[in-house]
């Protein structure tokens, strides 16, 4: 056994009496979709998607731990004052419209209050969620080929493991790509198969009715998540600016209301860090959250535009839960874990 394994085993043994440092004052779960359960054979997407039952199954769990469930708007106000109860913030990225049809009902059943973050191509129709052609695509066919950079790619899809494995390397190929090349990529992709660039928006996305209808309860909150989901990393300040403030606007005039709130697109270190977190100060967003795991700490309050969030997907057991909400795993980690920005 390796010094690393030894120490981690030590300090595993120890964590109950030390995780306590690491646990804060609560969390902000984040989710991306809440579909209804279904046999359908998938691909590697379930891992932004949780059932309608587990949703009720994670309100409860902290139901059960007597968590305050809380706005994003409470959120400073919980900070500043010291509170018995440790609280939880459910928010949702992007602007799926199963937001609206499966998780409203239970959140509405249990009076939970929630965030949307809206990518505004999402409800004006014009973003290609591509990594749903991609799956709808592989599924159906027994082999594709397709050129790309004066290069050939064929795969043979036969089995679900062949598909699996065009998913990943797929995913990974037009993730990596610069904007103008993502582009020409995924028209050659799905183009070429028939494939209409815009079905999957139309069918899955919110539409602005929707949202208006959704803000119209005290309950639920919008944000923003920029207009076109790029990596932050990969653009210019100006564009990031741009990106920021137009979704803003947009939000603003669709809702008639005031956009408070932002979330990072992606949010993990490779696209969002210190220069970004800078740049979003300059606009009038007063919270914003990345996809840093860790749980929120008196300290944040210096931090309200870097907030750590919990993502929970479908393979998210109670186990790791517990482990998480108690500090138990922020504390493994190490001590850099413990108050998480960027
Ligand atoms: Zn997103």
């Amino acid at each position: 056994m390796g010094q690393f394994n030894a120490k981690t085993l030590l300090k595993k043994s120890v964590a109950p009496f030390f995780a306590g440092l690491y646990q804060g004052l609560g969390q902000i779960v984040v989710l991306h979709r809440v579909i209804a359960e279904s046999k359908n054979q998938r691909l590697r997407n379930t891992g932004i998607e949780i059932t309608e039952e587990h949703l009720e199954q994670l309100i409860i769990f902290f139901r059960k731990r007597n968590y305050d469930f809380i706005s994003l708007e409470e959120l400073v106000d919980y900070l500043a004052v010291k509170r018995k109860r440790k609280f939880v913030i459910f928010t949702l990225d992007d602007g799926y419209l199963d937001n609206l049809t499966n998780a409203y009902p239970v959140f509405k059943k249990y009076k939970v209050p929630f965030t949307i973050y809206i990518t505004t191509n999402f409800p004006d129709k014009k973003a290609v969620l591509w990594w749903y052609l991609l799956e709808d695509l592989l599924l159906k066919e027994q082999s594709i080929s397709f050129r790309f950079q004066n290069k050939s790619y064929a795969f043979k899809l036969q089995t679900y493991s062949e598909k699996e494995v065009a998913f990943n390397y797929l995913r990974e190929l037009i993730k990596s790509q610069e904007e103008e090349n993502q582009l020409a990529l995924i028209d050659s992709l799905f183009s070429i198969n028939g494939i209409p660039l815009y079905q999957k928006v139309e069918e899955l996305a919110l539409n602005w009715d929707q949202i208006i209808q959704l803000n119209n309860d005290p309950l639920v909150s919008i944000g923003a998540h920029t207009v076109s989901h790029p990596s932050f990393k990969a653009i210019s300040d100006d564009q990031i600016l741009k990106e920021i403030n137009e979704s803003i606007q947009i939000l603003e005039s669709k809702l008639d209301a005031t956009i408070k709130h932002f979330a990072y697109p992606y949010g993990s270190a490779v696209e969002v860090g210190e220069r970004e977190v800078k740049l979003l100060s300059k606009t009038k967003i007063k919270t914003a959250t990345t996809g840093r795991v860790g749980n929120v700490m008196r300290e944040h309050i210096n931090h309200l535009h870097a907030l750590p969030r919990l993502y929970i997907g479908s393979a998210t057991t109670e186990l790791e839960l517990n482990n998480f909400i108690s500090g138990k795993t922020s504390f493994i980690k190490g001590v850099k874990e413990r108050i998480i920005t960027v």
